[in-house]
């Protein structure tokens, strides 16, 4: 039977032999370039976000939109069948009250994050983001909200061309 060794073979270094540079060391910044593809459901969600449109794949044979889309259902695993734009309201599934910031920072004044579920897609379709012009006393789960877009030449294809969803005003769609 094998036993936890107490004292490892070797010599071992401690934070002050690396500080005191009893080992050799060197630094430098790897200019490390790459480049990846977002896949073809992916790819198309960010490029529709730029024009300040959601766009969904529908399964037909779950009759399901699946959001953000998917080039395969992940129910019946058959390929979606077509692109649906969907709208840009939603409805607040979960939230969090942050006081820590996306760097894990403390700060004084809450971010609220949290699932949306976005009209048009299916149930249990959300995406996670943040949630505006909304107070602890206001924000609340089902509460009717809608995209916040940034101004078109500011948006770069990414999920954050959506500022955060702000809750639905009355008469608006
Ligand atoms: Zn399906």
């Amino acid at each position: 039977m094998g036993q936890t060794p107490q004292k490892w073979p070797g010599i071992e270094l401690s934070n002050d032999d690396l500080l005191n540079k009893k080992v050799t060391q060197t630094r430098y910044h790897p200019r490390a370039k790459f480049s990846w593809s977002a896949g073809e459901a992916m790819s198309r969600f960010l490029n529709e976000l730029k024009e300040g449109r959601l766009i969904g794949r529908e399964c037909k044979h779950c009759n399901k939109i699946l959001f953000p889309p998917r080039m395969f259902c992940e129910q019946c695993f058959k390929p979606t069948s077509k692109w649906v734009y969907i709208k840009d309201t939603g409805t607040i599934q979960t939230y969090s009250i942050s006081y820590l910031d996306k760097d894990a920072k403390r700060i004084t004044n809450p971010i609220y994050v949290g699932v949306v579920s976005i009209d048009g897609a299916s149930e249990k379709m959300g995406i996670m983001h943040y949630f505006g012009e909304v107070t602890k006393d206001t924000i609340h789960i089902g509460m009717k909200v809608k995209a916040k877009w940034k101004p078109p030449l500011e948006r770069t294809g990414s999920i954050l061309d959506i500022e955060y969803f702000r809750p639905l005003k009355e008469g608006e769609q």
